[in-house]
């Protein structure tokens, strides 16, 4: 079965009956039904190249043959139990998960933000043990860290906090990449215990800092200096997105606090914290936890992910395709005005005006599936183990539609 028994097509629930669900979605008018590699279908059998993979989740691309046996098999076999017994999958994916990131421990979470909260936490209780009864955590605008009431008061992006006030206390925030204004920050604050960033912004607009990567270097500098955490959020970053498996890992340094999910389970929910160095056993029994959080089912399906990402060396493949695509996209749309920022297959394309309408062109004219963000840049977020074939064809629809549309409006 494909679809629900009385399901009507995306387009008639809409018209014809008021749909069951919250509004929190602008939806698509389109549902696909079944996934292969980097292409989506609908029912009636269209096939949709995706170069979004449900927003940087299925790097290893739709219904992967090995994921998709492990998850069967370990539903057949238990599903869950509860952190209150071991769980030898979670052992297992704890202990590559720290490995292939350096890390030394991991709290398994079900989502992003999720992750986060536990970092937040960490930082908290951190301070705590030095004795600062409000401990401080340094942001950055334009963040994104999830939609939970702690993350969304540390994302930076008014949009996201409307309406929810009060927020969560203890953020101070500064432009993104601006070190002078985090030392300004630790000249009047004596309870400051951390900072958040993501190393490249992911819905900011695939941002770096002005200077790089440096920039990490700096953070990691002043964190030593003043005795606070260094935590990145990697979780649209992380798994092989940017090339390396965390994009901390095109730098010299090592975080405290690490946070990943969205490719972490490739389309299954689940998040990670990671910790190394003094931010170890900062948690203890009773601290933190979750009744889902690293089930067996989930556990070996990251397992199972990592594991796929190394055999088929996915990771270089996105630093090999993702070169490739940049290069080409800034020969082939040199003359339009555009910026191409990109790493591995994290890949943003800044237009010289609003460009939202792109999407829905795309999907429908080109059956390409794209992202805006930040209003002017088209994101593309496309399967870690995409085919040379694959990438080719995401640039012979994509490279005419951005042309004719710049044309036509300027
Ligand atoms: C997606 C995202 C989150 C939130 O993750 P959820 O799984 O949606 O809670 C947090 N931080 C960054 C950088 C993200 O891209």
């Amino acid at each position: 079965m494909t679809v629900p028994p009385d399901f009507n097509s995306a387009n008639n629930q809409a018209t014809q009956q008021a749909s069951s669900l919250m509004p929190t979605y602008a939806r698509q008018p389109i549902a696909f039904v079944r996934g292969q590699g980097s292409y989506l279908y609908t029912e009636d059998g269209t096939a949709y190249l995706d170069a979004l993979t449900g927003i940087a989740v299925c790097g290893l691309g739709h219904a992967h043959p090995v994921v998709a046996q492990a998850i069967s098999e370990q539903a057949g076999l238990l599903v869950h139990t509860s952190n209150l017994f071991e769980i030898p999958w979670q052992e297992a994916a704890g202990q590559l998960l720290t490995k292939v990131a350096g890390m030394q421990q991991v709290f398994f979470s079900n989502s992003g933000a999720e992750a986060n909260e536990a970092a937040i936490k960490l930082a908290r209780i951190s301070g705590h043990k030095k004795g600062f009864g409000s401990p401080k955590i340094i942001v950055m605008d334009k963040s994104f860290h999830g939609r939970t009431l702690a993350t969304l008061s540390a994302t930076g992006n008014a949009k996201v906090q409307a309406g929810f006030a009060p927020l969560v206390e203890g953020f101070l925030r500064v432009p993104f990449g601006d070190v002078d204004a985090i030392k300004q920050l630790a000249s009047q604050h004596d309870d400051i215990v951390a900072i958040l960033v993501e190393p490249i912004q992911g819905e900011g607009g695939i941002n770096t800092a002005p200077q790089g990567f440096e920039y990490l270097n700096q953070l990691r500098e002043l964190c030593d200096q003043h005795d606070w955490l260094l935590m990145l959020d990697e979780i649209q970053t992380g798994n092989g997105r940017t090339g390396k498996y965390f994009a901390f890992q095109h730098t010299p340094i090592t975080p405290d606090v690490l946070t990943t999910a969205k490719g972490l389970g490739n389309g299954f929910p689940v998040g990670a914290c990671l910790v190394q160095g003094k931010a170890v056993n900062l948690f203890a029994a009773g601290n933190h936890g979750s009744t889902y959080g690293g089930t067996p089912l989930a556990c070996r399906t990251v397992y199972t992910v990592i594991d796929c990402l190394e055999k088929e060396g996915a990771v270089e493949n996105a630093a090999k395709m993702g070169n490739y695509l940049v290069e080409q996209f800034q020969q082939k749309l040199t003359q339009y005005q555009v910026t191409v920022r990109g790493f591995g297959l994290m890949i943003g394309i800044e237009l010289p005006i609003a460009c939202g309408e792109l999407v829905a062109r795309a999907r429908d004219e080109k059956q390409l599936i794209i992202n805006v963000t930040a209003d002017k840049v088209v994101r593309l977020l496309p399967a870690l183990n995409i085919s040379q074939a694959d990438a080719d064809e995401i640039i012979a629809r994509l490279v005419p539609l951005i042309s004719d549309f710049i044309q036509s409006k300027t």
